[in-house]
């Protein structure tokens, strides 16, 4: 199992268990899928964007290990009310937290309750189940279909 502080490895099982944000959004005007062959995880993400460019609601669906789930979870609630120019922001934000070098502290400030994905990176193979909801919801963004990690 993983090496994670206990508050991280709480917030983890409890999204899990009980993720938040979980089933299909209706109306949506932005959906696409996301696969991770490494894994199996796989996850449909659905957004209804404003014409401000806000995320008004996300939600997503699927069947993944409890990591893809736990971020996916972590993921919608932290987008919610959010702008895509947001969103981008914490994209690259996340994405540096999960393949930087362990050494490096995440930035708690910028990422909040994401952070505690951030011991992902000890688990080079758990990094991609982690990450694949954002490469996802990218993809809904931009209308670009299905979203893969390989
Ligand atoms: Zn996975």
């Amino acid at each position: 199992m993983f090496n994670l502080s206990d508050l991280y490895q709480q917030v983890i099982i409890d999204h899990t268990k009980s993720p938040r944000n979980f089933g299909r959004l209706e109306p949506c005007n932005h959906d696409a899928e996301g696969y991770n062959p490494l894994c199996g995880d796989q996850l449909h993400v659905y957004l209804q964007i404003n014409d401000s460019n806000v995320i008004e609601d996300v939600k997503f669906e699927g069947q993944g290990c409890s990591i893809s789930t736990a971020s996916a979870s972590l993921m919608t609630e932290a987008l919610k009310g959010k702008s895509v120019d947001e969103f981008e922001h914490l994209f690259e934000a996340f994405h540096t937290m999960a393949t930087a070098d362990i050494s490096e502290t995440p930035d708690e400030a910028v990422l909040g309750k994401l952070a505690v994905l951030a011991g992902v990176k000890e688990f080079p193979a758990r990094i991609k189940c982690a990450t694949l909801c954002w490469h996802t919801l990218k993809s809904a963004i931009e209308d670009g279909g299905t979203a893969r990690t390989e």
